[in-house]
């Protein structure tokens, strides 16, 4: 095949994907580092990391040839058959996690129906009956498939593709009170993210995430944390729950966990996962020899590379930036985050801010229409940071002139 120039890939895409996003007219090549490459040579300083997946930061030399000699080996096998690198992989989550046992998935959306069908069938395991609710929160975002969709806050999202799974109820996010106001005998589960990602860079208060704890274990109802945003790192501590001390019954996790390859899990402890009996739940690819091998090596760098100690430390130095650049600009209205997981709340559309971001070779997404979200690798060094909020001022002064 010939190599295709920048324009006709961009027309091809057009003409034979899906219309499911808006995308913008570029085309990435390779990636290094913190850096991005178009097929025109452009850089761009990157702060969306894939969506918090590239934790690693892109072209990890020694992630890619734990992959590479993975598929040189065996890359599937089925879940009918035990391998080494899943056996690794689940250790290594567990005691990430702090959860007894691990079940791995695909994506994120799947690790959330995981979920969801083990806290319904630990119910139903209770009490004989299958008319279990699961309480949700607003302006929350779980994913794109039904049963994830269902539990999703925003209901835009929602709407066009109801019915839904039934028997969801709605809390406000950082209300103890509302949470308590929709329990009943036949609550499964409460899901909630400990920080609230496309819903806008919302962290739950350390009171209503330990609230909402308490008053599980007193109702016997199983707390889902997703942390397939906010886990692995982002926020500083290996899962954000930890930075609350707070412990779910169920963890789900992706995105940043296999830094690029398609994995998700969601875990659980010894009593919740004991729901689950052989032929509840399956996969054929969750957890195959390849993904895990990723899993193993991200694990191994984030020790050998003390990812949770710079997390920190430029943690601190993204949010004084970012303070300051709130503080001289009348359009944005606060930040608001943890560690490496921050966003800008505007109070106009970001949208134009965005795409002159990009133009200007700084990549960065939205949550919502007023909130820019900040997610760079977690390997992100004080200058990249330093770099961002001069490229980010310069877009900024272009607007407010
Ligand atoms: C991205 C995301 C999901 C869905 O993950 P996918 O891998 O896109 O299916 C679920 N929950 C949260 C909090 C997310 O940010």
């Amino acid at each position: 095949m010939n190599e295709m120039d920048t324009k006709s890939i961009i027309s091809e895409a057009e003409s034979v994907l899906m219309k499911t996003y808006g995308r913008y007219r570029i085309v990435l090549e390779k990636g290094d580092g913190v850096y991005l490459y178009d097929t025109e040579g452009k850089e761009y300083l990157d702060f969306c990391a894939g969506i918090a997946v590239f934790a690693l930061g892109y072209n990890n030399k020694e992630y890619n040839d734990a992959l590479k000699a993975q598929i040189d080996k065996l890359i599937h096998t089925s879940n009918y058959f035990y391998s080494e690198p899943s056996v690794k992989a689940a250790n290594a989550l567990k005691k990430a996690s702090g959860m007894d046992r691990v079940f791995f998935t695909n994506s994120g959306t799947e690790a959330i129906e995981g979920a969801i069908k083990l806290a319904r069938k630990r119910y139903y395991e209770k009490k004989g009956v299958a008319d279990s609710e699961i309480i949700a929160m607003e302006h929350s975002f779980h994913g794109r498939s039904m049963g994830s969709l269902s539990i999703t806050g925003t209901k835009k999202y929602r709407i066009p593709f109801e019915p839904l799974i039934g028997g969801v109820k709605w809390a406000e996010f950082n209300d103890i009170e509302s949470v308590k106001a929709q329990i009943t005998d036949k609550t499964a589960a409460v899901i909630i993210e400990p920080v609230q990602g496309e819903g806008g860079i919302h962290p739950a208060s350390k009171e209503f995430l330990a609230g909402v704890r308490e008053l599980c274990s007193e109702k016997d109802v199983v707390l889902i944390l997703d942390e397939v945003q906010c886990g692995m790192g982002r926020t500083g501590s290996m899962y954000a729950c930890q930075q609350y001390g707070v412990k779910p019954d169920i963890l789900v996790t992706a995105k940043a966990l296999g830094c690029g390859v398609p994995v998700g899990a969601f875990c659980a402890t010894e009593e919740v996962a004991s729901a689950f009996k052989p032929g509840d739940h399956g996969t054929t690819y969750g957890g195959n020899p390849l993904v895990c091998a990723a899993v193993n090596k991200v694990f191994e760098l984030f020790e050998s590379l003390d990812i949770l100690e710079n997390v920190k430390r430029t943690g601190k130095l993204l949010e004084k930036k970012l303070d300051e650049i709130t503080e001289s600009y009348g359009f944005i209205k606060e930040r608001r985050g943890m560690g490496l997981m921050q966003g800008l709340e505007f109070s106009i559309e970001v949208k134009d801010i965005i795409a002159k971001a990009i133009d200007s070779g700084l990549m960065l997404i939205s949550a919502g229409a007023n909130v820019i979200r900040f997610l760079p690798p977690l390997t992100v060094t004080e200058d990249d940071i330093c770099k961002m909020a001069y490229i980010l001022t310069g877009v900024l002064d272009s607007v407010s002139r």
